[in-house]
């Protein structure tokens, strides 16, 4: 059994171990060790990272009971492994500090809520972007941003986070968080008044490493809320890069960065208000040009104006200038929407072929389809004049 030197100190990024087995497949060498401070997969959480020796290890995983070291299997690490028996440890402290950050947050976070509203964190993951926290009760706005506020207070006032191993008869007398059954001593994770829950992952001392805690989404799942959250170092980042993408707005729109919804929300409606007057002039440049198309057997037209409803409107309007059929298109840089009407030719197998030779798709009933396809203008007009009805 390997000592589990991230259980008694999680700030420990260095240490020594004796390799005790090897074991190999085409992809990892797995090094099993008499101790390790290499927190393992587990309860939501990705492994630390870090080296034995000079091989670096990318994953741990408890398989079978065993924490095994997870090194590409590779000639290099082979050598580096084979003639050890002690090798040094070094954790990417980076990482473990920031996931500790993360974890100790999740943990006020869940006791909070768990206070307040009652509700249990069912699910917990904490990945490279956001720790989310799935909840078995229906949160709102309201009670999230007291719980941040609430969380983020707990944070400020430092507060000691406890280990404790209690004996099976001092376990009795706890009330805490994730009683689940499990088999041997139980680990409790205890914050003054905040908090108390059964864990094996490493946490801060004190609160106050967490720093800050940022409420990213929240959202309804399987009938209760799944929440992202983020900590420390994690937040400041989001928070940072959130003001700057603030800023580039308030800019462009000339607007206070306080301001910034209000100016896009007014360009916004500027610009629904300018698009509805376009399609009104639009639709009186078509018509005036639809008069002056002539009858013909097959009048095919390329024009960026039909936009919308436009394509299939005037399209209608010139329908029976055609013996053979009316054929409009609307896009650029060969991607374009197709109207085609006819009052005397079955449209379908004309689609079809369009279709397949344009790379198309689209369909409909009646004198009139509707579709879209990517292609060069000219080749599309020769396509079509020169077609089989
Ligand atoms: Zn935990």
């Amino acid at each position: 059994m390997t000592e589990k030197l991230y259980y008694t100190d999680a700030y420990r990024d260095e240490f020594e171990c004796k390799v005790m087995n090897l074991y190999t497949d085409d992809k990892y060498i797995y090094v099993e060790t008499d101790r390790t401070a290499f927190f393992p997969e587990g309860g939501g959480q990705t492994s630390d990272r870090g080296f034995l020796g000079e091989a670096y290890v990318e994953n741990v995983q408890i398989v079978d009971g065993k924490i095994l070291h997870f090194v590409e299997n590779n000639e290099e690490n082979v050598k580096k492994l084979q003639n050890s028996t002690i090798l040094k440890g070094k954790i990417d402290m980076k990482k473990r500090f920031s996931d500790m950050q993360q974890h100790s947050g999740e943990h006020i976070f869940s006791g909070i809520v768990h206070k307040l509203y009652g509700y249990n964190n069912v699910g917990f993951h904490l990945g490279s972007e956001v720790v989310t926290l799935d909840f078995d009760g229906v949160l709102n706005e309201e009670d999230i941003c007291k719980v941040e506020s609430l969380v983020n207070e707990a944070i400020w006032r430092n507060l000691e986070i406890r280990i404790l191993y209690p004996s099976d008869e001092e376990l009795k007398a706890i009330t805490y968080r994730s009683k689940i059954e499990i088999e041997g001593q139980v680990r409790i994770v205890e914050i003054d008044g905040v908090d108390t829950c059964a864990c094996c992952a490493p946490h801060v001392k004190r609160t106050g490493e967490i720093g800050l805690i940022e409420v990213v989404n929240f959202e309804k799942y399987k009938g209760g809320t799944r929440v992202s959250i983020l900590c420390g170092e994690r937040a400041l980042k989001d928070i940072r890069h959130k003001l700057n993408e603030n800023r580039k707005v308030s800019v462009i729109t000339k607007a206070k960065q306080s301001e910034t919804a209000e100016a896009v929300e007014r360009l916004m409606k500027e610009k629904d208000r300018l698009e509805f007057d376009l399609v009104g002039a639009n639709r009186e440049i078509l018509f005036s040009k639809a008069e002056t198309i002539s009858d013909d057997k097959r009048i095919i037209v390329f024009d960026r104006k039909l936009q919308g409803k436009l394509l299939t409107e005037f399209t209608e309007a010139i329908k029976n200038k055609a013996t053979d059929f009316v054929a409009c298109f609307c896009g650029e840089n060969g991607s374009y929407r197709y109207c085609i009407a006819s009052r005397t030719v079955d449209l379908h197998p004309l689609a079809r072929a369009l279709n397949i030779a344009f790379n198309g798709k689209g369909g409909g009933r009646g004198e009139m389809l509707q579709g879209s396809l990517t292609g060069a203008e000219e080749d599309i007009r020769a396509f079509l004049d020169s077609i089989t009805l």
